[in-house]
């Protein structure tokens, strides 16, 4: 859960990759330069843009929500919507999120809004607490180191967000370490361990992990080798090793789906369902429902992958169609681009993604979720009394994938995206 750390406090957070530097002995990479991007047309690009910028100042997340709010916007969303994971998942609302929300900490934090260079939307916050002043913290922050952990202590949660910065950990997945060591401690299987509400022992846990001391040399390993170590692996919330983030599936099948079939594991940012299943981009849909998920799971994971190969924010997204995202790369490159292309660079993408994890030996019975998420119903909220229904959903996903039903790639699909042996 080691973060690389770029330009103070952001993160490539998620997968362990500074945990891949540090093997590599390698301690930062230094950029710099002073040529300029050539761009095959620059007019068309200057067009391209002038429109792109419309939609983002058209779009109420892109105009009004992140600007005002940053990503800590969804709090208290999500938690009215009964999909906002609190004690480890146990339940699927916090009592608290108010007090952890983007509002409160806009009211007692905020020290002004940060813009990455040349950005629209400028969804970054700088705050201050507790003597200190670092950027944060965003959504997934406050719920990892604030719900997930039961603490409803906004000022600490802040505090836990400049620790792990400063560390090089990874918020999602620290927290939610600490969130399933604090259930086993409930049920008894952590001796001494630490308790749901117990701001100061999410403190202690972050500096214990990095620093490998103790309980927190154990925590280190995450959730899943952690829990496996205590007998109790069905309490580690998470999909291949790595931790979920802030949305409960309980309540949002399609995103439950994309957990599953994520090419890196339990992460929202491969296909985010929850545009749809929530904020109705493109289009509104029912997310207790398990209609058309495949299909729109795997638009959104092919999509997401050529986007990522563009290096653009994914929060674009939310105001531009993929149609913006093949211009704007036609008139940088000259090469004639349409939205269909970029799908199908996205499905070579996935599917190069998943020859190399089964061939470093990932099992595809791993495209699954935890226990809890398909068993235990939510006990509340507008979700409650509902389960993911992933083996309604899995055997189209392979299918509308071209994969058999193992979910192996078949190799006339491979042949058709050129990635035939
Ligand atoms: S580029 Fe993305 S992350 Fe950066 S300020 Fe803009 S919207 Fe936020």
């Amino acid at each position: 859960m080691a973060s690389v750390m770029n330009d103070g406090a952001r993160a490539l957070g998620r997968g362990g990759l500074g945990a891949v530097m540090g093997s590599k002995n390698l301690k930062a990479v230094v950029v710099r330069g002073r040529n300029r991007v050539s761009v095959s047309r620059p007019e068309k690009l200057s067009f391209v843009l002038n429109e792109s910028r419309r939609w983002i100042k058209g779009n109420p997340v892109t105009a009004v929500g992140l600007p005002r709010f940053g990503t800590a916007v969804l709090v208290n969303l999500m938690n009215e919507l009964g999909v906002f994971p609190a004690n480890n998942f146990q339940y699927s609302r916090f009592p608290e999120a108010e007090s952890i929300s983007g509002e409160a900490l806009e009211e007692r934090y905020l020290v002004k809004r940060r813009s990455c260079w040349g950005c629209p939307i400028g969804c970054g916050r700088v705050t201050r607490a507790g003597g200190l002043e670092g950027e944060g913290p965003e959504y997934e922050t406050l719920w990892a180191l604030g719900a997930q952990c039961g603490v409803g202590d906004l000022e600490k949660v802040v505090l836990a967000n400049y620790l792990c910065n400063d560390l090089g950990l990874d918020t999602i997945s620290a927290g939610s370490v600490i969130g399933c060591c604090m259930e086993l401690s409930q049920r008894g299987l952590v001796e001494g361990g630490p308790r749901f509400g117990d701001a100061d022992a999410v403190l202690g846990l972050l500096e214990d992990m990095a620093l490998g001391r103790g309980l927190g040399k154990e925590l280190a390993q995450g959730a899943r080798r952690f829990a496996r170590h205590r007998g109790a692996g069905e309490y580690a919330m998470q999909v291949k090793g790595l931790e979920l983030p802030a949305y409960d599936p309980r309540g949002l099948q399609g995103q439950g789906l994309s957990f599953a079939t994520s090419n890196r594991g339990g992460c929202h940012l491969r296909a985010y369902l929850v545009g749809p299943e929530v904020l109705g981009i493109p289009k509104m849909v029912d997310r207790h429902s398990t209609m058309d998920k495949p299909g729109l799971t795997i638009f959104a994971q092919n999509l997401n992958a050529s986007v990522d190969s563009l290096v653009l924010c994914r929060f674009l997204q939310f105001a531009l169609s993929d149609e913006y995202f093949a211009r704007m790369l036609e008139a940088v490159t000259g090469v004639p681009y349409k939205a269909a292309d970029l799908h199908r660079i996205g499905e070579r993408i996935w599917n190069l993604e998943r020859l190399y994890n089964l061939r470093c030996g990932m099992d595809p019975a791993e495209d699954t979720l935890p226990l809890r998420l398909l068993r235990e119903p939510a006990s509340e909220g507008p979700a409650a009394g509902r389960v993911v229904l992933l083996e309604e959903m899995l055997p189209l996903y392979y299918r509308a994938r071209g994969w058999d039903e193992r979910g192996i790639p078949e190799p006339q699909k491979l042949a058709s995206l050129g990635l035939a042996p």
